[in-house]
């Protein structure tokens, strides 16, 4: 009888539980003698320490932020990184301590953002080398997603519309960036349904009867463009321009605490 799959364990009957259905239980694998090397273990490989900051939301000396590269189900998912190629036991107590207030700084700034209820915060260090600790927003009053299968329902339900996402990326970043560094994560600044009718705006009020240069005409091909590739159902078509925030602006602040 040794090919009876063992019980399924208590969590399957879990509201939370994403799945239903008959399920079985996976057979353990034997432990492999040595482990493979994770991803970036040789720094030299490391795509973390390769990174430039503009791919980033937040930067500063010691630490950066990013997000992934398009709206997933979770109103936000975020990573924070050390800038120095170092996992988690191997920080500096300089860099722990920071590690905790970088932390705490960065919960209060996805919770703040409009219907999150909860932040949950993980490192699990399995795939790669470079510290990186994710933070995963968990939508207020879905109850369903309290727990440990938070990561599961991020791929499993629809993308949030990525205009919200890219305001609550800029949101964040700027929330950071009051205590220093720099936020490179922008809102849109235009409507990008109808990005020709900015440029429309744009060229009436230079061709005012003067010959003055356009020198503040704003190229609308400026700055990094992203095309949300995604499937999902409404913005498909859209481009949305992703900007470099210029440093110390000083006029993006959260708008609490
Ligand atoms: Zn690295």
């Amino acid at each position: 009888m040794s090919d009876t799959p063992p019980a399924l364990p208590g969590f399957t009957t879990w509201p939370s539980f994403p799945f239903e259905g008959d399920l079985r239980v996976k057979r353990l694998e034997e432990p492999v003698e040595t482990e493979p090397a994770r991803a970036g273990e040789d720094p030299n490989e490391c795509s973390a320490c390769a990174t430039p900051d503009e791919a980033y939301i937040y930067v500063n000396d010691r630490w950066r932020v990013r997000a992934m590269d398009r709206p997933s189900g979770l109103p936000m998912v975020l990573i924070l990184e050390s800038r120095s190629h170092l996992d988690l036991g191997d920080l500096p107590n300089m860099l722990a301590a920071e590690l905790g207030v970088m932390t705490v700084r960065l919960e209060r700034a996805i919770r703040s953002l409009d219907g999150v209820g909860r932040v949950h915060v993980s490192r699990l260090g399995d795939g790669s080398a470079h510290l990186h600790v994710w933070f995963m927003a968990r939508p207020y009053g879905y109850l369903q997603l309290r727990g440990p299968f938070l990561p599961l329902w991020d791929e499993i339900l629809p993308p949030i519309p990525e205009s919200q996402w890219r305001e609550n990326l800029a949101l964040v970043a700027a929330w950071l960036a009051e205590f220093g560094g720099t936020p490179l994560a922008q809102p849109p600044r235009i409507d990008w349904k109808a990005p020709a009718k900015l440029e429309e705006i744009e060229r009436a009020e230079l061709s005012e009867p003067t010959d003055q240069e356009p020198a503040e005409g704003k190229e609308p091909t400026e700055g990094r463009e992203f095309t949300d590739h995604s499937e999902s159902t409404a913005d498909t078509e859209s481009t949305v321009h992703w900007e470099p925030v210029e440093p110390a602006d000083g006029s993006t602040k959260p708008t609490t605490d």
